[in-house]
């Protein structure tokens, strides 16, 4: 077991109030390290830092060649340390070596997709109807606030750092408590790889205590959160007083939709993937599972068995597709929405915990059939590897029921019939619709929700533009006075 310190103005500190806690192994329930317990003092030094950063120029007027550049290399340090950053988060996660390899590559393509990124940030110039010269300038927001959730670490943390660090902005960052490990890792490199102090500053904690006075903090101008919809609306409530910037990308229930006409093996496959990748602990998992009528039962049947063949085991093992889950609180959490849809609809695989493991936060998968889009676990996000199976009869009743939802962050659609499917794509009101696929995420499309599944973008130019404000410049080219009086 060892400290980890956190990262606040170029320094690994301690926290003021001399306070630590234990982050877990989930497989083991070990203790596998201890991280500072900050707290509204070290956010303030956080704050403090970056703010000096900014006003101090350090950052935002150092060349976008030269911020991309950096942004580049710090890409190349993570793929040099793949397999030790990957095997740490797979570690403090739980989620499979492999999936965290996977992961750990997308972090270094979202660092090199906005490096490159930094020198594509174009104004404009206005056709006004006077002798001027009217522009618009893109500028850094300023100092941001990034709080994130614990289900791709490393890979939630780039989202927010790279397109705020090619805009030109300062950030403290705040991972979730239980997986901080390999954003603090990675923070050793920040000084060799030449980012200013202040410019970039970690600060673990607790939400209450860390994630909430650095939404509050009236100097920092802009927050991104990712997380639960709960937080999300404290976190608007919290920005309101002094009009921060604010971007929300909450969670959902996503409608994975299947017509007959799909390809069965590859739907089977499909409905499979969408809920149970990364454990189910996927703020786009395709956990309400539509599929129509005519294939309902042979379909359901299908799922079930192949289910039973997933390999759950610890998350080092090369084979191991299902790890456990991130947390005894989040273990708990999902064991009783196993018990509830006990309830509610029939339950046709797993449904409790996976018995074979001696320790560790491991649930079996679990499908529910004939399930109500009124139940519980087909309203309520349950972010782990429960899946709710619906059956539909016709596509405008598979539309309604994948629109009954206050969530909107994702959907998908499977059928050979191209005009069924752009219908359904254009009907759901969601901000990713996926055809005869589910969950390919990449750095170049846009990301995030409809209705309360948040607002805002992330990745691809969009991700860029949330970091950017535009400042109107008119340039009057008369000599003449105004003339008025
Ligand atoms: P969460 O409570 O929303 O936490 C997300 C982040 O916000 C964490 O860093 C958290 O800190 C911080 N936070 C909590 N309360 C805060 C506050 N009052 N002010 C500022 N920051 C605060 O999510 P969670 O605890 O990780 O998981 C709970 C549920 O959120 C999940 O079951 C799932 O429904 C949803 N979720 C969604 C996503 C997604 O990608 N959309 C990801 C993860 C979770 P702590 O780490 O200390 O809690
Ligand atoms: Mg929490």
């Amino acid at each position: 077991m060892y400290r980890v310190p956190m990262y606040i103005n170029g320094e690994f500190v301690e926290s003021t109030g001399n306070s630590w806690f234990p982050v877990f192994d989930p497989s083991t329930e070990d203790t596998i390290a201890e991280v500072p317990d900050g707290n509204a003092t070290d956010v303030e030094l956080a704050v403090k830092a970056a703010r000096q950063a900014f006003d101090g120029g350090d950052w935002p007027q150092a060349t976008a060649q030269h911020r991309g550049r950096l942004l580049f290399k710090l890409a190349d340090y993570i793929r040099q340390q793949s397999a030790q950053l990957s095997e740490l988060e797979s570690r403090n996660s739980g989620k499979p070596i492999t999936e965290a390899e996977f992961d750990v590559s997308d972090t270094a393509t979202c660092f090199e997709y906005y490096g490159g990124m930094a020198t594509k940030v174009l104004g404009h110039v206005n056709p006004v109807p006077d002798n001027a010269l009217s522009l618009s300038l893109r500028e850094p927001v300023g100092v941001t606030g990034q709080i994130i959730p614990w289900n791709y670490p490393l890979a939630m943390a780039a989202w927010k750092l790279a397109p705020a660090l090619a805009a030109g902005c300062c950030c403290v960052l705040k991972p979730a408590e239980q997986t901080p490990l390999t954003i603090l890792e990675l923070a050793k490199s920040f000084e060799e790889i030449g980012f200013p102090k202040g410019v970039i500053n970690i600060v673990t904690g607790f939400g209450e205590t860390a994630g909430a006075p650095l939404v509050a903090h009236p100097d920092v101008d802009k927050v991104a959160f990712t997380g639960s919809a709960a937080v999300g609306k404290l976190i608007l409530r919290s920005a309101a007083e002094s009009i921060k910037r604010v971007t929300l990308e909450l969670g959902g229930k996503s409608p994975n939709i299947f017509f007959a006409d799909s390809d069965f093996e590859a739907a089977v496959d499909g409905a499979l993937f969408g809920i149970f990748i990364n454990q189910g602990e996927v703020c786009s998992a395709g956990s309400r599972i539509l599929v129509e009528r005519s294939i309902y039962s042979k379909f359901v049947e299908a799922m079930a068995a192949k289910a039973k063949t997933i390999k759950l085991g610890p998350p080092l093992d090369r084979e191991t597709k299902m790890g456990p889950l991130v947390s005894r609180e989040q273990y708990d959490r999902v064991r009783s929405y196993q018990e509830i849809g006990k309830g509610e609809a029939k339950l046709v695989a797993g449904g409790g915990r996976f018995e074979s493991a001696a320790k560790g936060f491991y649930v079996e998968p679990t499908i529910f059939a004939d399930v109500d889009n009124r139940a519980q676990i087909a309203r309520e996000e349950i972010f782990g590897p429960v899946a709710a199976v619906i059956p539909f009869d016709g596509e405008s009743e598979a539309i309604r029921i994948a629109n009954d939802t206050p969530y909107g962050l994702a959907a998908a659609v499977w059928s050979r019939d191209i005009f069924r499917a752009l219908r359904v794509v254009k009907a759901v009101r969601a901000g990713v619709v996926w055809v005869n696929h589910m969950q390919p995420t990449y750095v170049e499309a846009p990301w995030g929700g409809y209705k309360q599944s948040g607002f805002g973008r992330e990745l691809g130019p969009w991700g860029i533009e949330e970091y950017l404000e535009t400042k109107q410049v008119h340039i009057n080219l008369s000599e003449q006075p105004i003339g008025w009086y």
